[in-house]
């Protein structure tokens, strides 16, 4: 099989479904708004040292944390049912074995191939998407990849802006987790029946923060995570590594880095201290090496998870890029739908 570049525009156009545009349309107006700067490609924006090394698998889910005690849902009755229930789909990708299902390469146009592909991501649920170049330094340690790939589709998923109660945010987490695996997995087939390797990722295998922020979909914050122009730091990550020879994004600066060094809102929220003040440091918690950020304490973060017997999400939903854009715009989108209901009675 072969696809031309007709073919590949007609799917593109079509795939410009409303759930599609409206996300390219949010991040178009948001990142003009923010005066988003594009950096230099494959250049990661903070200081990373010749000594860096890879790491073993970060933060929260390691076993290696585990000696502080399990993370078990505590809470008994219909919260709990709402939250194991969100976990449904979780870890579904890994069901996919092989990577690779056509034998030939069948496209030749890179740029409209990245953009059918940005689109079909969309398409399968994620909010935002971005291609990072591949970069083997923020694999696991021990981790070895299937094939060699060219480059890193990164994928965001929104966190609903008005969870409030702990209990909805653990099931919003769970939910999120399950879609993750089933977009990851849909786009990675869909470039497998294309003729390249893909291998789909939620939070194994490698780090997803780095490939994010070269993927230009945010910048690192005081916090530890991902800050998105859009949705700030509710976002969760995942990842399609593939060797389809797709172009590959720059990283972005709207200033945060900037702002963090005054603000200390995500450290004030935090209920255990785990996220530092002060500036950025070489100094890390989780033994990580060479790099020059701010470094949270994954161990105190994961102790409060246990002690309160789910996840939290306080330095999350506290940063200020967390909040407003996304819901203004949907008050701005309501009252235009309102006033488009009204004149359809005059
Ligand atoms: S998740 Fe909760 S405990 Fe962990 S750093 Fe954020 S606010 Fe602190
Ligand atoms: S709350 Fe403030 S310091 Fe923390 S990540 Fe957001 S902007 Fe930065």
């Amino acid at each position: 099989m072969y696809v031309n570049a007709e073919q590949l525009r007609r799917l593109w156009k079509d795939l410009g479904i409303l759930r599609v545009i409206e996300r390219e349309e949010f991040s178009r107006l948001v990142r003009t708004a923010l005066k988003v700067r594009k950096l230099k490609a494959g250049v990661m924006p903070y200081k990373i040292r010749d000594d860096y090394r890879r790491v073993m698998p970060t933060r929260i889910s390691s076993k290696r944390y585990h000696r502080e005690g399990k993370l078990e849902f505590k809470r008994e009755g219909i919260e709990r049912s709402l939250v194991n229930a969100s976990w449904t789909l979780h870890g579904v990708h890994r069901i996919m074995k092989s990577f690779r299902s056509a034998n030939e390469v069948i496209v030749k146009d890179e740029k409209l191939l990245t953009a059918v592909i940005k689109r079909a991501a969309l398409f399968y649920g994620a909010d935002l998407v971005g291609i990072a170049p591949f970069d083997d330094r923020w694999l696991y340690e021990g981790f070895e990849m299937p094939f060699k790939p060219k480059c890193v589709i990164v994928l965001a998923f929104e966190m609903d802006l008005g969870v409030s109660s702990d209990d909805i945010i653990a099931a919003e987490v769970g939910y999120n987790y399950s879609k993750m695996s089933f977009t990851v997995l849909c786009l990675a087939k869909f470039i497998s029946g294309l003729g390249f390797n893909a291998l789909p990722q939620c939070n194994e295998g490698s780090l997803s923060i780095p490939f994010g922020i070269l993927a230009g979909l945010g910048e690192i914050g005081r916090m530890g995570l991902l800050v998105t122009p859009e949705y700030g730091a509710r976002v969760r990550l995942a990842k399609v590594f593939t060797d389809a020879p797709l172009v590959v994004d720059n990283p972005i600066s709207f200033g945060l880095w900037e702002k963090c060094m005054d603000c200390c809102i995500c450290a004030d929220a935090c209920p255990v201290g785990a996220i530092p003040y002060g500036p950025p440091s070489w100094e890390s918690k989780a033994g990580q090496v060479g790099v020059y950020k701010w470094h949270i304490d994954p161990k105190r973060c994961y102790s409060y998870w246990v002690k309160i017997g789910r996840s939290c999400a306080k330095c999350v939903y506290a940063c200020p890029y967390s909040k407003a854009l996304w819901d203004l715009y949907r008050i701005e989108a309501k009252r235009r739908a309102l006033r488009y209901i009204s004149s359809l009675g005059e």
